[in-house]
């Protein structure tokens, strides 16, 4: 009983130690990241180009027609402001 005493304070000491210990090992691994960082650093990216939008190919639209019935079909550019149907070809004001 006598000698429990200076066994605790022996194993606090040693629990110190170990982390004390440890917290040397992270600010050693934290150092040589750092300079690893600075000797290596990564290429810096390129900024990247602008998207620019894609024109409207075709829309689509109601056809109403005896062919197309009301089914909506694509509709291409046929002159300013103006589309085709593509089933039937019929022109009509763009929307
Ligand atoms: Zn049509």
């Amino acid at each position: 009983m006598r000698d429990a005493l200076p066994l605790g304070v022996l194993v606090l000491l040693l629990l110190g130690a170990a982390t004390v210990l440890v917290g040397v090992l992270c600010l050693a691994t934290a150092g040589l990241r750092g300079v690893h960082r600075f000797l290596h650093p990564k290429p810096r990216r390129r900024p990247s180009t602008p998207l620019v939008p894609v024109p409207r190919r075709y829309v689509w639209l109601a056809c109403h027609t005896p062919r197309c019935g009301h089914l909506e079909t694509p509709h291409y550019p046929a002159g300013p402001g103006r589309v085709a149907c593509d089933h039937c070809g019929v022109v009509r004001p763009a929307p």
